[in-house]
């Protein structure tokens, strides 16, 4: 996986509804209607996996690893471990991923729950106390020195893959002093990879705005050669870039107008997006996506926004 992409990925959520441990400026589902760290059984393992059991009988997979993440932070789902164990079983042999944003890795049953998955994907955007309060906005009860001890310990617990994803949003977390702890931290996890990215879709909070490319490239030279091997470019982004709702492109028999505007509608009431990442999601062709977006449009289904360069559709 450090030499390359993840591939296509069957995203799973594990929340159900905006519930997270931050409220990032950047997240790209919304403000965060739950900011808890309160650990459930959000969508139960029991509900969840018989979905999945009901999905997997309609065919052979059309993706590469399963992922758990959703509308908020995965970890806080106490049936993670009984989840990643049951998606293994329904499809043996795919690796089972996790995105996190690290917050609970201070807690040991959160570890282990955690270290069941093949890779995960923890994020650390910052390591300087006021960007991370101004970026992540943390429930109060959080303290990074913590989650910095805690993903550290985690390391050394777990014997998958860890890929560390730096999201840099411009005038916050781009700063000199956050890119040398950064480094340092780097040096000391040694993350099987790190991926530094900035913002792809609208954020949360219109004050949170891309990085330039220049400052992505200083990040990137930074922690990279901070990491193990020194690589960086397709990690996180990449597998986030390319999860599919359940199906592969061009796996099975063309979807209709009906079904591709109903798949869109789902899509979109999930997060924004344009038209080639429906495509690429969805696994259908742009001109398919082009002509429901136009259609959804014209029932007010959805709304179109100009963003990041971009013309983007929400739900
Ligand atoms: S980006 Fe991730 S960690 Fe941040 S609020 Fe959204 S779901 Fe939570």
């Amino acid at each position: 996986m450090r030499s390359g992409r993840l591939g296509l990925s069957l995203g799973l959520d594990l929340l159900g509804a905006r519930i997270c441990s931050f409220d990032c400026l950047y997240c790209e589902v919304g403000a965060t209607d739950a900011l808890t760290l309160a650990q459930k059984p959000y969508v139960p393992a029991k509900r969840l996996l018989g979905e999945l059991s009901a999905f997997a009988a309609s065919g052979p997979p059309a993706f590469d690893v399963v992922t758990l993440g959703g509308l908020g932070e995965p970890c806080l789902n106490t049936g993670m471990d009984r989840i990643i164990t049951g998606c293994r079983e329904t499809f043996p042999g795919l690796p089972v991923a996790v995105l996190t944003n690290s917050s609970l890795l201070s807690q040991a049953a959160v570890r282990r729950r955690l270290a069941l998955a093949d890779i995960v994907l923890p994020s650390m955007d910052t390591l300087v106390p006021g960007e991370f309060a101004a970026l992540n906005r943390p429930h109060p009860d959080l303290s990074l020195s913590a989650i910095r001890q805690g993903l550290l310990d985690f390391r050394s617990e777990y014997s998958g893959r860890l890929f560390l994803e730096t999201l840099i949003v411009g005038g916050i977390n781009d700063t000199a002093e956050n890119l040398d702890v950064l480094t340092d931290f780097c040096r000391e996890l040694r993350p099987d990879r790190v991926d530094v990215v900035t913002m792809t879709r609208p954020g949360a909070y219109a004050m949170a705005q891309p990085a330039p490319p220049d400052t992505l490239a200083r990040f990137r030279a930074a922690l990279g050669a901070a990491a193990t091997d020194g690589g960086v470019g397709h990690g996180p982004a990449a597998l986030r870039s390319r999860v599919v709702d359940h199906k592969g492109p061009s796996s099975g028999p063309a979807a209709s107008p009906h079904e591709t505007m109903a798949r869109v509608a789902a899509s979109l009431g999930r997060r924004p997006q344009t038209v080639k990442q429906l495509s690429v999601a969805l696994g259908l062709p742009e001109d398919d996506i082009s002509r429901a977006v136009e259609a959804l449009a014209r029932e007010k289904k959805i709304q179109a926004r100009a963003e990041l360069d971009h013309v983007f559709y929400q739900g």
